[in-house]
């Protein structure tokens, strides 16, 4: 079969790359979006049954599409997310070839070969949209772990009727940990929470949903190239929130009150024990005192903004409570009987045969601009801005790189 041939090849439709077809479609340049699955393929397979968004109902917009239900604050469930995306697919009348995986993408002389299962591609222009999420980040510790105890990841999990009997030791404590650790302890197991670094988060916040707050104040439109450390912010953990219909907090407190208990992180696996770290009060006290400067920023910009006197009084959340003493190590096989590895994901490019992995294999480019002449980088924690690994955060990426990127297509015409 003979290589087709196309100015810009897009991988991955999921909302990222579709984003990025409604830009280039509004700019005429022709493209193809490669999918291995379906539209919304992540969403379809590997999430759990129960996952709603964190982020509201009226927070959901691509370019030129936007939620417009009658429950705005509410909170989406997956089969609503592969709907909405779909419909986007549908409404940009997006060049899809779905059931194609790339396989390969390897440069030529004036752009890139794209390898399919279904046949290549040569093109000019690459937008890498396939995910920040491909696969789970488990310590290399977990192959320690002996094999009568089950082990998951929120890619594997789907529910609590998964589970063995017996205690469950979820790991991480950023907002996938905590829905979790919710979930299974209500179902009546008994749940031990490793907690390390995290970023505490109430739902509600004098009266306006926290989402809200970091809208209307600009902290989600924060730039990468404003920000001390890039790195960093590109790593922190995902806030501990959840999207429920009566917006309750889900933080470690709510998780105590219901039977949770709180240990430190896991720092290593010896025999039949996890070794616990001694931190987690330290954790927990940095993470409530960030809340705080959290809250004192919103606090001010209300009173910068004429709004304070709109919304409810400033208010504080109790203090994390933690233990006295916890536990310095568990029995593996006895107390815990499965883990679930709520330890973050990464993305996977193992299939680009291109120079633009650093020697600790992270993608080279400056805010999505890759270090690799006409490639693209989308989708990515506070890729060009805080916000942009979220839905609402494609449009605005889409638009900076769709510009980019026209810019490098024309140059590269003109030369030829
Ligand atoms: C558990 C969880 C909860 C989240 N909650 C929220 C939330 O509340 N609000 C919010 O705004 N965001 C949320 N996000 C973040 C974000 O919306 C998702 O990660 C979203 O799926 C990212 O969209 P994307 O288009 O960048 O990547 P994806 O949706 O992962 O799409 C990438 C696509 O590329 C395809 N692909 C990958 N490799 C290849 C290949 N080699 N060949 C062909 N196709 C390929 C995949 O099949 C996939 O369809 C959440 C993420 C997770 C993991």
């Amino acid at each position: 079969m003979t290589d087709r041939r196309i100015d810009t090849v897009v991988v991955g439709a999921g909302h990222s790359g579709l984003a990025m077809s409604h830009t280039l479609a509004a700019r005429g340049i022709d493209h193809v979006i490669l999918e291995r699955g379906e539209v919304a393929h992540s969403w379809r397979t590997e999430r759990w049954d129960s996952l709603t968004l964190l982020t509201p109902n009226w927070q959901s917009r691509l370019p030129g599409h936007a939620y417009d239900g009658d429950d705005p604050d509410g909170f989406m469930a997956v089969p609503e997310v592969i709907d909405f995306i779909t419909g986007y697919a549908g409404t940009i009348s997006a060049p899809l070839e779905t059931a194609t995986t790339v396989t390969a993408v390897s440069p030529t002389g004036d752009g890139y070969r794209v390898k399919t299962d279904q046949g290549a591609w040569k093109c000019r222009a690459l937008v890498l949209a396939s995910g920040a999420c491909n696969r789970p980040s488990v310590p290399a510790f977990s192959r320690a772990v002996p094999a009568s105890v089950d082990q998951f990841t929120p890619m594997s999990y789907r529910n609590p009727d998964q589970l063995a009997p017996g205690g469950v030791l979820v790991v991480g404590a950023s907002a996938t940990g905590l829905q979790l650790a919710y979930e299974i302890q209500r179902s009546g197991r008994q749940v031990t929470l490793a907690v390390g670094e995290h970023v505490r988060m109430p739902r509600l916040y004098r009266g306006r949903d926290i989402q809200w707050w970091m809208d209307a104040s600009g902290l989600l439109d924060e730039r990468y190239d404003e920000v001390d450390d890039i790195v960093r912010a590109r790593n922190l953990p995902s806030p501990q929130l959840v999207g429920t219909p009566t917006r309750i907090t889900l933080d470690l407190n709510a998780l105590t009150d219901i039977g949770v208990r709180l240990v430190g992180r896991i720092a290593g696996v010896n025999g039949d024990r996890a070794q616990l770290s001694g931190s987690l009060r330290n954790v927990c006290n940095l993470a409530d005192l960030k809340l705080g400067r959290l809250l004192d920023t919103f606090d001010e910009w209300a009173v910068d903004n004429g709004i304070d006197a709109e919304v409810d009084p400033p208010e504080r959340p109790a203090r994390t409570r933690v233990e006295d003493s916890p536990p310095l190590a568990l029995g593996l096989g006895s107390e815990i009987c499965s883990i679930v590895w709520a330890t973050g994901y990464r993305p996977d490019f193992s299939w680009l045969d291109l120079p633009v992995m650093d020697p600790r294999g992270r993608f080279r480019h400056d805010g999505g601009v890759a270090d690799l002449p006409g490639v693209y980088l989308l989708g990515m924690p506070f890729l060009r801005r805080r916000k942009s690994s979220f839905i609402h955060g494609a449009e605005d990426d889409a638009r900076d790189l769709g510009a980019h990127l026209a810019g490098y297509l024309d140059a590269t015409a003109r030369v030829a």
